[in-house]
């Protein structure tokens, strides 16, 4: 199973990454380290440059980046070689409302967008209240696009599937009923999985159901960690009548696919 997204170099994660990463290595096929500005960029870099099953994308938050946006293109330039993805990058009119701030966004979005294209990498799209905008940015592009931890509408949904294009499922779904109908839609060809770690942990969800006991021990049950996509996929399994297996054996295909990984 593969974990599409995890920002494991996150700075309050808490937790020691090296420890996340060797646990990793018993449990995953891999795991997409994403970053979402220069320093935890260059702490993801380092830590998947020491082990084989942990791959670099790289990106700028549109509403938590540190200003610099052009020190992550250059990075991501300078490391082309190992970086397997461009993101998360996107639109976040959650947390933004001014409209000259939402420009911005829209112009730092567009400059990654042709950086993408340049280096023909995937697009891992971060879309928070903000998904019409988003996709209007990147419809016409002839490469693989990650809508990452999705939670627009159906109709918006139904778009981007027919755009060829990717919806990630984030681990929310096991709390957001709104999230469940959209995994029960995306056919599995067209999905990934992710965590968005240390975020979104599935703890409250587990404790409701008397299996608080099916988390990791020796780690935070507040945080979130790759690993805990399984839940995911028994979730989505249920939804589909399909087998686990088959989830976690088609999500993984897409993710080797989308992100050219080579295990
Ligand atoms: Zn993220």
């Amino acid at each position: 199973m593969i974990d599409t997204h995890a920002h494991l170099c996150f700075p309050d994660y808490g937790e020691d990454p090296e420890k996340i990463a060797k646990e990793c290595e018993h449990e995953m096929t891999a795991v997409i380290v994403t970053s979402a500005r220069y320093d935890e960029g260059l702490l993801a870099f380092k830590l998947c440059a020491k082990h084989p099953h942990l791959f670099p994308s790289m990106g700028y938050h549109p509403a938590e980046g540190d200003g610099h946006p052009e020190k992550v293109m250059e990075m991501i330039r300078k490391e082309k070689g190992s970086i397997v993805g461009i993101g998360e990058v996107g639109l976040d009119y959650h947390w933004v409302r001014d409209p000259q701030k939402r420009e911005q966004q829209k112009k730092v979005f567009s400059d990654f967008i042709k950086l993408a294209e340049e280096l023909n990498k995937p697009l891992v799209v971060h879309s928070w209240d903000a998904e019409p905008e988003c996709f209007g940015m990147v419809k016409t592009l002839q490469m693989p696009v990650i809508f990452h931890c999705y939670s627009g509408s159906r109709e918006l949904a139904e778009e981007i599937l027919k755009q060829g294009f990717y919806i990630s499922i984030s681990t929310h779904v096991l709390l957001s009923k709104q999230l469940r109908k959209i995994a029960k839609m995306v056919p599995l060809e067209q999905m990934t999985l992710e965590t968005d770690a240390p975020f979104l942990s599935p703890s409250k969800y587990l404790e409701t159901k008397g299996m608080a006991d099916r988390l990791k021990p020796g780690f935070d049950p507040n945080k979130n960690y790759p690993w805990n996509i399984r839940f995911s996929a028994e979730k989505i399994a249920e939804l589909k009548k399909v087998s686990v297996q088959e989830v976690l054996q088609k999500t993984t295909e897409n993710a080797v696919k989308i992100f050219g990984l080579r295990l």
